[in-house]
């Protein structure tokens, strides 16, 4: 099937593309069209104007200073993968937008495209809720900072109003001093070009990493297609707080983990599958992410760009790889001229 007509708009500001919004009725952004496509070739949505943002450069870029990393809502998954201001300053990242899909979803698809579409499986709502990201979304009235626990509602439901652009998303670099910190985002899927059947976005930090059991000073896990919206595990994270990582801990953490997810049975993995496998892939995660704070021997050097491969290793253990190198503190780049050049 073929989308029903409609008629194509290319503003050149966000100013130009709020005053469109304003001003037309039944109107869509377009960001990489990876999933609006689809939804309006299947006629699920037959809006009658495209608003594109595509012609939007202010949209584009990613920013990392001492405080704060954001990146712009019409920012690419490929440009996401390949910053190395990112792999070094908020890995996990990096790591979720190389495992979306093929090179050609990821060249076109954006961040702001997978916030706006709010699918809980998708690989950035899981990643943001982790990492305690807000949003900012723009009006012709202004600006509101928005909370991403506070953005995904329900299933697909978010906090986004119709005269509303997501501008961009910002994650606070406070928590996350890359010299004690890990993150890692791990997907089961079937295929590269599938959606994830549960995702596990982790992070910890660690008090000294040289120490002979470094203890976790804080532990972030978010999950994904694991419940209606992106699900944060507090209770789990609190487990592993104030002690080394232990196989007492991690199953514990499985535990509260398979009891805390409300995941929807699929066609290839059912329900009690699915909170099997969200326990199982949390654990790994978080101690994959230990593993890359304290520095296994696949660390040395830290080049920051390892951190999307490599197993797990025992709790406590080596092996993984990093993404946190311990230069810290970097600041005042800017990728907003990064390609998206496959
Ligand atoms: C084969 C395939 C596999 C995929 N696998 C995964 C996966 O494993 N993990 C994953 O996370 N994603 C996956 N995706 C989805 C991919 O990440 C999409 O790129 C993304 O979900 C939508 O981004 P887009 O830029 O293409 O947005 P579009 O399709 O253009 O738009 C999506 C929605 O967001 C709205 N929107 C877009 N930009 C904005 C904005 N700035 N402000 C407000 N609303 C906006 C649009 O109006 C629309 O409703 C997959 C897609 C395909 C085709």
């Amino acid at each position: 099937m073929k989308p029903a007509p409609f008629e194509h708009h290319r503003p050149g500001s966000v100013e130009e593309a709020l005053d469109l919004l304003d001003e037309l009725e039944e109107a869509e952004l377009l960001a990489g069209n990876q999933s609006l496509g689809i939804v309006m070739a299947n006629r699920l949505a037959t809006p009658d104007h495209l608003i594109d943002l595509n012609g939007i450069d202010e949209l584009r870029g990613i920013d990392v200073d001492d405080e704060t990393v954001t990146v712009g809502a019409m920012t690419t998954h490929r440009t996401l993968e390949r910053s190395e201001r990112l792999a070094e300053a908020m890995p996990m990242l990096p790591e979720a937008a190389e495992q979306i899909a093929g090179p050609a979803v990821r060249n076109q698809g954006t961040l702001g495209g997978s916030i706006g579409e709010a699918d809980p499986a998708g690989n950035y709502p899981a990643a943001l809720v982790a990492l305690g990201g807000s949003l900012t979304l723009r009006s012709a009235d202004g600006r509101r900072e928005v909370p991403v626990d506070d953005y995904f509602i329900a299933y697909m439901f978010t906090d986004l109003r119709e005269e509303e652009i997501i501008e961009s998303a910002t994650i606070p670099r406070e928590p996350f001093p890359p010299a004690r910190t890990g993150m890692s985002f791990l997907e089961l899927k079937r295929a590269a070009q599938t959606w994830p059947t549960v995702s596990a976005a982790a992070s910890v930090r660690v008090d000294d990493p040289a120490a002979a059991e470094p203890i976790v000073e804080d532990a972030r896990l978010a999950l994904a297609n694991a419940a209606d919206v992106p699900l944060r595990v507090p209770d789990a994270e609190a487990v592993l707080e104030d002690e080394p990582l232990s196989e007492a801990a991690l199953a514990e953490v499985a535990e509260i983990v398979t009891d805390a997810v409300t995941p929807e049975g699929e066609m290839h993995a059912d329900r009690e599958y699915k909170e099997e496998v969200a326990g199982e892939y949390a654990k790994r995660s978080l101690v994959r992410a230990y593993d890359r704070a304290v520095g296994g021997p696949g660390d040395a050097g830290g080049s920051g760009e390892s951190h999307g491969a490599g197993g797990s290793s025992g709790a406590g253990g080596s092996g993984g790889s990093s993404g946190a190198d311990g230069s810290g503190g970097s600041s005042g780049a800017d990728d907003a001229g990064a390609t998206d050049a496959a």
